[in-house]
């Protein structure tokens, strides 16, 4: 355990098991209305509330745990086994939601707001992407200063998470929109209930449902200087680093998603008998076994690795590329471990209500990873340039 946790060893792998039994039971019990309604009842909120699920990646002083990015990603894992939309809320609570206001927010602001994000009582969503633009440099939106030093917000973002439930949203905004250089961005901390701060409703997503997207609107919308985070023209830099160590618990969220596709394909295979024998006896089969359960340990070694690194510097040299091939390799062991499910499952596996689990939504909730943090050809990207700097070297913990 972390010397700063706050909760002994023996409670908090006593949470992790609290935690698979909430994935598995009440969560996936409200699921079957979730996925009509496409919103998250009052209910979930509350019991992630009652079960620290807002609370306990906070470092103490904010009313967390105090735990380490190890411990953090272990929880996440946990969590990734129940419902995507939830997985994607509490994923983002346990990250990007607090961590960009902590790393980059005015004295003024983290002292009004910090110790908010325990019980849920604020929460911030991220918006980077653009139907008029992309999702890095390229982006529309602009945030000009005015003649009394506030900035002025203009433009729209789009396939934004957890609009429905924020009080704030993180914006990545052009300050010197002429520049072609990364420097030509700014991140603010608005207010969803600013003037001229409007949500575009969208369809229904494949999966991942009642995670609350919408598009948003900035018309004239006006912040004090107070709500730039960080420095102006610092904003691509606060993006970057938010969003690798966001891609980590997407990877950790592919981790107890394919454990759990594992698990469930496991037990159909003992059971399902063709020619006197269960599928589980046949090698084919026990093939597809073996390379499920090949990429899944990969994958924990990669994510524990980074959590280590982390651990000892958030900042590191390395933690950009190995978030990367984190979520990258997490994108490479969901594909593989979701066909494998589906062809142990034969024609049961593409129905709804299925006994061993629910096969057909984890396969639709797996697909939203692929995009969620950057698309497969960002971090591959990410991982090349990084690569080829510095000439294939990569830290080991030996
Ligand atoms: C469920 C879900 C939730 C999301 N939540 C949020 C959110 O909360 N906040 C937010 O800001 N965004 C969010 N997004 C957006 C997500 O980050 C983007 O969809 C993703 O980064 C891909 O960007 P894009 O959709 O604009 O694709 P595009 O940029 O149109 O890319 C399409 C394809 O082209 C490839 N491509 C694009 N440019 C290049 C290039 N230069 N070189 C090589 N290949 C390239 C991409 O890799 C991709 O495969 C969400 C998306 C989904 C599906």
């Amino acid at each position: 355990m972390n010397p700063q946790a706050t909760i002994t060893d023996e409670a908090f792998q006593a949470y992790l098991l609290q935690i698979r039994a909430l994935a598995e039971g009440p969560f996936e019990e409200m699921q079957p209305e979730i996925e009509v309604s496409n919103r998250f009842p009052q209910r979930f909120y509350d019991l992630a509330r009652d079960n620290d699920l807002y609370r306990f990646y906070l470092p103490a002083e904010y009313g967390g745990w105090g735990l380490s990015e190890l411990e953090i990603l272990r929880v996440q894992e946990e969590f990734s086994r129940g419902p995507g939309g939830m997985r994607m809320h509490l994923h983002h609570a346990a990250d990007m939601n607090w961590r960009i206001l902590d790393d980059y927010g005015c004295p003024a602001l983290k002292a009004r707001y910090m110790d908010k994000f325990q019980d849920k009582s604020i929460y911030c969503n991220f918006a980077i992407t653009e139907q008029t633009g992309g999702t890095g440099a390229d982006i529309h939106t602009t945030a000009v200063k005015d003649a009394d030093g506030n900035y002025v917000l203009n433009g729209e973002k789009w396939l934004i998470s957890h609009t429905d439930c924020s009080d704030f949203t993180y914006v990545i905004a052009a300050t010197d929109p002429d520049s072609d250089k990364d420097s030509r961005l700014s991140a603010f901390f608005v207010p969803t209930d600013a003037p001229g701060f409007e949500l575009v409703p969208m369809p229904h997503m494949m999966g991942c449902r009642g995670a609350g997207h919408a598009g948003l609107r900035f018309d004239n919308v006006v912040l004090s200087p107070e709500h730039l985070l960080g420095e102006e023209g610092q904003g691509m830099e606060i993006a970057m680093h938010s969003l690798s160590v966001s891609r980590v618990h997407i990877a950790a969220s592919n981790l107890g998603m394919a454990q759990r596709m594992l698990e469930i394909s496991l037990a159909r295979a003992e059971d399902r008998v063709t020619f006197g024998k269960p599928i589980a006896s046949r090698q084919m089969i026990k093939r597809e076994i073996a390379e499920m359960q090949t990429y899944v340990h990969a994958l924990r070694t990669l994510v524990h690795d980074f959590a280590r690194d982390f651990d000892d510097d958030p900042h590191g040299a390395d933690i950009e590329e190995k978030a990367a091939i984190a979520k990258l390799f997490s994108i490479y062991t969901t594909r593989i471990v979701s066909d494998a499910m589906l062809e142990i499952f034969g024609g049961d596996g593409y129905f709804e209500d299925n006994p061993y689990g629910p096969v057909e939504r984890l396969y639709r909730d797996a697909r939203a990873m692929w995009l969620e943090e950057g698309a497969p050809n960002v971090q591959r990207i990410t991982i090349a340039r990084a690569c080829q700097q510095r000439k294939g070297e990569l830290s080991y913990r030996y």
